[in-house]
């Protein structure tokens, strides 16, 4: 494991920013998740800011306001590669200058630190902020990890041969659509594609009827490899900047028609939502847990496997998603949960994820994004999916105003949640990511 549990991770350190110490909060000082930010409804240049207690720390202003000047020389490279208006320029940085700019923001933000008397200048409380991507994303490879997910969604599509005999042996992926990536808060127009109804002859044209959500981890990837140089297992977490929310919007309505043979395309390519905020791979060391297989099946590949894969390549997430219908929103009802599940029972390590997508040659580069896939756990009630809680569609599920929801409508709001919690540790969060549907595009085409 390229990071081990440092002063960073203390969990007695406390913040200058008080709203930073509040237990719950999902940005304690051993957080420290970066994104980009700018007052809202303003015309000012979006920048990077770290996320502390509910304010931003503008990067550019703490460097302006002289927090760096006694930084060494990699510590000072990672701070100048902040100001540019995306993660890329740090991300491309590697493992060493993104632990070198951790520690410096932590001293920085302790409840002792000196500076705090000029930074306080470079604080902005996060209700004020609107935020664009993370990183300007050259590529986009959507995962399909959890076992449980493709099982489940397979029995719908093909009853009889849910899981295909590939998916113990290769993590199966496609290449996505980076253009339509947005951020948190974003609208998203209901797409329109061919549909066939399975007693029909033909497709028709319209709007899908069968709108969904898919509850993901996001992977940014920083650092790249050379093309034509796969990166091994025991390298592939130092191309990992960090993790993020990531909701897949999936119409189930088109996908169905058009998946076979080369997969999604249509049903997938309108939209994606991250969530604004960065939680480092660094900050996450506490919530690693063992990679294991169950005993009856193939163990990985060798290039798939390590020892230091099976000990910790695992990560404890907690993930949940929640919806707000526009009823509810106008009753000021707060959002319902819908599902609960955990980035652990994923079948493949975010490790395995990029030695694979590197095993024929394909450079990664810095700010490409890996989904993790639907992330499903193993019962019912932790499907990350409508598809799957509604069973395809023929279950409605109730939600607690009396309202009943198979597929998203217009106007429902679909809200992504994740923690990790470990006792003697503190409690980090990824904030949200949400997304709200909106009527199709209603010009003819
Ligand atoms: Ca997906």
């Amino acid at each position: 494991m390229i990071y081990r549990i440092n002063e960073t991770h203390d969990t007695t350190l406390r913040s200058w920013v008080e709203s930073a110490n509040q237990p719950g909060c999902d940005f304690p000082v051993q957080n420290l998740p970066y994104g980009v930010f700018r007052r809202r409804g303003s015309i000012e240049g979006f920048r990077i800011g770290v996320a502390i207690g509910e304010q931003i720390l503008d990067l550019r202003k703490a460097y302006a306001a002289g927090a760096f000047d006694d930084a060494d020389d990699l510590t000072l490279a990672a701070i100048e590669a902040t100001r540019a208006p995306t993660l890329n320029a740090l991300m491309a940085l590697g493992p060493e200058a993104w632990q070198a700019l951790r520690l410096a923001l932590s001293r920085l933000l302790r409840e002792s630190a000196p500076a705090q008397v000029t930074l306080r200048q470079a604080l902005l409380p996060q209700d004020e902020a609107e935020y664009s991507l993370p990183a300007k994303i050259g590529d986009y490879t959507d995962f399909y990890t959890s076992i449980h997910h493709a099982t489940a969604v397979g029995r719908l599509f093909r009853p009889d041969a849910p899981l295909l005999p590939n998916y113990k042996w290769v993590p199966i992926g496609y290449h996505g659509r980076a253009s339509s990536i947005g951020v948190s808060g974003q609208n998203v127009r209901r797409p329109t594609g061919q549909i066939k109804a399975p007693d029909q002859a033909a497709p028709v044209v319209a709007p899908s009827a069968r709108l969904d959500f898919e509850l993901e981890v996001g992977i940014l990837i920083g650092g790249s490899n050379p093309l034509g140089e796969p990166v091994p297992i025991d390298k592939a977490e130092s191309k990992i900047f960090g993790l993020c929310l990531l909701n897949d919007w999936s119409a189930r309505d088109i996908q169905a028609w058009e998946y076979q043979p080369l997969g999604p395309f249509l049903s997938k390519n309108f939209a994606t939502t991250l969530s604004p905020w960065v939680v480092t791979l660094e900050a996450l060391t506490p919530f690693r847990t063992p990679w294991s297989r169950p005993a009856d099946d193939p163990p990985p590949m060798p290039y798939l496997d390590s020892a230091a894969t099976r000990s910790f390549a695992g990560l404890d997430i907690d993930l949940e998603v929640l919806i707000q219908t526009a009823r509810m929103r106008e009753a000021g009802e707060a959002p319902e949960r819908l599902s609960r599940s955990n980035f652990r029972h994923s079948y493949w390590s975010v490790s395995q994820l990029i030695t694979h997508h590197t095993l024929s040659g394909c450079n990664l580069q810095a700010g490409d994004l890996l989904g993790s896939g639907t992330q499903s756990g193993p019962t019912p009630a932790e499907a990350g999916s409508l598809l799957e809680l509604s069973c395809g569609g023929r279950k409605p599920l109730a939600l607690n105003n009396g309202e009943q929801r198979t597929f998203l409508e217009d106007g429902d709001t679909v809200v992504l949640r994740a923690w990790a919690d470990k006792a003697g540790f503190t409690r980090i969060g990824f904030g949200e990511a949400s997304g709200t549907i909106i009527e199709p595009y209603s010009a003819s085409i």
